[in-house]
């Protein structure tokens, strides 16, 4: 590893901040109809630098959500960034919270938010932004990061290495085209399921004519709606966008087969979490069901093993990490190999509160260092949110802007912190 010299962890922040946007019902989907977009949030302090991270829910549990990462105080508390594969690892394997899981759920969630603040908080120190700071790294040094318990059967550190290796002498090109052109986006913004027919039209009209070449449809609660909804977004956008469907988990295995099909006729490019995130086969099977359409998932899968076994079935086409919810920037290293090797290509989930934010780094550290492709491959992109960090996400023409700010772009405004503080900033106060 590089030897650096960083300050190290004095002090460890935790907030629970809640957005009230079931008011509008911005990000309103089959299964979730009323989002609080909220932040479990975690600043931690070292000599000059703050890293920021959070974990991404929708409301009630926040609050569980922040407790869980006040639970990780011990392992960064007089820390430094300088070996954050070693450091991701002990909280990992914690013989005690791992029981919580393991490698699952609330404290999962935990560890991703305190390393991805660790993360934020090295990228400072180094004054570089996270994608590039990760796609400096040699491939050892990246290998380093990873935890190769339970892949070994899909993919071993030598395999790893070797993908990384081959992306190595073409880096700089990729990164300069990185620089120029950006990074792809689709847009979830016109089709929440909570708004209306003529609001569904507009905003479909209005993606295309921002240059989004693909957008995304919530279905799952009525056939009959969905079909109307999915001839007016077709009509709105005409035949050369990619119109993918999300369903959030709704259906059963069989139901989603039938739903896919009779929506058919509008040409689908993919249908996102259609059953339980768990089911590995039954993924498969509705894989299966439904091809040559295409499946979709990721955004609920906990860890790298449910990854795998994703992979190991022919289950999914694309594979939607999320910065978030599993362990943080290392796991998702892990997850980037994982594509890469099965030849998955990797399109990431995004939206929420940050999320698009954070994943943005995540996508272009592949680009440049580990799948070395953007064919196929697109950012989920939703334009909720971003005015509440201090280096929000910037999209031109339907592509993310490679950004060059110090960091992982997770810095939240300290006046957004205190007025959005549940129970008791202002905004919740008066409520
Ligand atoms: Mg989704």
């Amino acid at each position: 590893m590089t030897t650096l010299t960083s300050a190290p962890i004095t002090a460890i922040e935790t907030h629970d901040i809640r957005f009230p946007t079931s008011l509008e019902l911005d990000g309103s989907d089959a299964m979730n109809p009323d989002p609080d977009y909220s932040a479990a949030y975690v600043v931690l302090r070292a000599g000059e630098h703050e890293g920021h991270g959070f974990a991404f829910t929708i409301g009630r549990g926040n609050d569980v959500q922040t407790a869980a990462i006040r639970a990780l105080e011990p392992y960064v508390l007089g820390r430094t960034t300088d070996d954050l594969g070693a450091l991701y690892r002990e909280m990992t394997h914690d013989s005690q919270l791992r029981w919580l899981g393991p490698e699952k759920g609330v404290m999962h969630m935990a560890i991703s938010a305190v390393v991805n603040a660790l993360w934020d908080l090295r990228a400072k120190q180094e004054g570089k932004p996270l994608w590039l700071l990760l796609s400096e790294l040699s491939p050892e040094e990246i290998v380093s990061l990873v935890d190769f318990r339970y892949l070994t059967d899909a993919l071993t550190p030598d395999e790893a290495l070797a993908i990384l290796r081959a992306a190595e002498p073409s880096r700089s090109e990729r990164a300069a085209l990185l620089r120029e052109r950006g990074y792809p986006a689709y847009s979830t913004s016109p089709g929440w399921l909570g708004y209306g027919d003529d609001k569904l039209r507009r905003l479909c009209k209005e993606a295309c004519q921002d240059g989004f070449t693909q957008i995304k449809l919530k279905v799952g609660a009525d056939l009959d709606d969905d079909v109307r909804r999915m001839r007016i977004a077709r009509e709105a956008c005409g035949d050369d966008v990619r119109i993918a469907i999300d369903a959030n988990q709704r259906w059963d295995v069989d139901t989603a087969i039938s739903w896919v099909r009779a929506l058919a006729e509008f040409d689908p490019w993919w249908v996102e979490e259609p059953t339980s995130p768990d089911d590995v086969l039954g993924h498969a099977a509705i894989a299966r069901g439904i091809a040559p359409l295409r499946v979709a998932t990721g955004e609920h899968v906990q860890n790298r093993v449910v990854f795998k076994q994703l992979l190991q079935a022919d289950a999914l086409s694309y594979l939607q990490l999320d910065a978030a919810r599993v362990g943080g920037v290392n796991e998702n290293i892990a997850i980037l190999l994982l594509a890469a090797k099965f030849g998955v290509p990797v399109c990431p989930h995004a939206g929420g509160v940050g999320l698009c934010e954070l994943v943005q780094h995540l996508a272009m550290f592949d680009y440049v260092a580990v799948s070395g492709s953007m064919e196929d491959r697109v950012i989920e992109y939703v334009d909720h949110l971003h005015e509440h960090f201090v280096d929000p996400v910037v999209i031109d023409r339907g592509a993310y802007r490679a950004p060059l700010a110090p960091g992982f772009s997770s810095t939240m405004r300290p006046e957004s912190i205190r007025e959005y503080s549940y129970p008791d900033g202002p905004v919740w106060a008066s409520s």
